[in-house]
């Protein structure tokens, strides 16, 4: 069993992470990064709507970050699973799955969402290249196409009336019984916005590109992209174990500087906001680092 001290530990090495670790070792802290390496972006092949990184790889824009903050001498990455943290008097011991413990006064989880897939046949394949979660990260490179939408009920209402802003050709795919109320139908009449309640069988797609959606009656439209929302569940039990508060919407709860409701335990990235984007878990990342830093000033002081 391995032990060392760090000023932090981080657990999840991708985009909210490494700003935390930037911050930090230029803060001349000693920092260790434990990442799993399945950032929840690299199913697709560009990512959009961060300013000087437009269009970049994902896996770019991560091999670059990790580059930059492993310039810093008191940086260690390390790729494994985090599985148990427990709070020790001094701050935290961390074990993991390839049996290794580490220790740290301070902790930072930017462990991200993992999407689950829905059972439709092509659904996965077509995840992040034509069937979309956010209109902001993919929405103008499908603008103006025939666009479906899985949806049904209030947020499914909101996030069509959101969707219409990029295509006129839009269906609404409820996958089952609708809960749209009588005045939500009428408006997306309106809109000339069918809803299609049939069930969906497939995806049919070439290399991710979708084509068309089967449905479980045999007919199928020609639909380019594809807007779904499919259920997103921590990637981590540590929150659980720290008995952190979680907010309605399942996100970590945390204050302005991204301290959870845990003393010394903070928060960052997609599993402290709604938001689901790279600027954001890059500036949450760095408020983390930051605010940390502070603490351990302010703790030693
Ligand atoms: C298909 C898709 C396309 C997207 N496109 C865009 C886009 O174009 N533009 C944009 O701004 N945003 C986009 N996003 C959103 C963006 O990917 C996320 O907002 C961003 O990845 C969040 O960064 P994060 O660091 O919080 O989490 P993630 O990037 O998801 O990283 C979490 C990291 O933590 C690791 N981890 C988890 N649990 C553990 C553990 N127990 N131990 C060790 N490591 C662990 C994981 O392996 C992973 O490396 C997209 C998202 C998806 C799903």
């Amino acid at each position: 069993m391995q032990q060392i001290h760090y000023d932090a530990i981080i657990i999840g090495g991708s985009y909210a992470g490494l700003s935390a670790a930037m911050a930090l070792a230029r803060s001349k802290k000693t920092v260790l990064l434990i990442d799993g390496g399945q950032p929840a972006n690299r199913f697709t092949p560009h990512s959009h709507n961060v300013i000087t990184l437009d269009g970049a790889k994902p896996g770019d824009i991560n091999a670059t970050a990790k580059k930059q903050v492993m310039a810093y001498p008191t940086v260690t990455f390390v790729t494994d699973i985090a599985t148990i943290a427990a709070r020790t008097p001094h701050g935290f011991n961390i074990s993991t799955k390839n049996n290794l413990q580490y220790q740290g006064k301070k902790l930072v989880l930017a462990t991200g969402w993992k999407d689950e897939m829905p059972d439709i046949p092509g659904f996965a394949d077509c995840w992040g290249i034509s069937i979309l979660h956010c209109p902001y990260c993919h929405g103008y490179e499908v603008k103006d196409q025939p666009t479906g939408i899985i949806a049904s009920g209030e947020p499914g209402y909101d996030f069509v009336k959101l969707i219409s802003n990029w295509t006129s050709q839009l269906t609404v795919f409820s996958n089952g019984l609708h809960h749209f109320t009588e005045e939500q139908l009428a408006k997306l009449q309106q809109h000339h916005i069918p809803v299609i309640t049939t069930a969906i069988k497939a995806m049919i797609h070439e290399e991710g590109q979708l084509k068309k959606i089967i449905l479980a009656d045999g007919t199928s439209y020609a639909i380019t992209a594809l807007y779904a929302r499919p259920a997103m569940l921590q990637q981590s039990e540590i929150p659980q174990q720290l008995a952190l508060d979680i907010t309605e919407q399942g996100t970590i709860k945390t204050d302005m500087m991204q301290r959870t409701s845990a003393p010394g335990v903070y928060a960052c990235g997609d599993i402290t906001s709604m938001g689901r984007s790279v600027a954001n878990a890059m500036a949450t990342g760095s408020v983390a680092g930051a605010m940390l830093n502070k603490e351990l000033i302010a703790d030693a002081w």
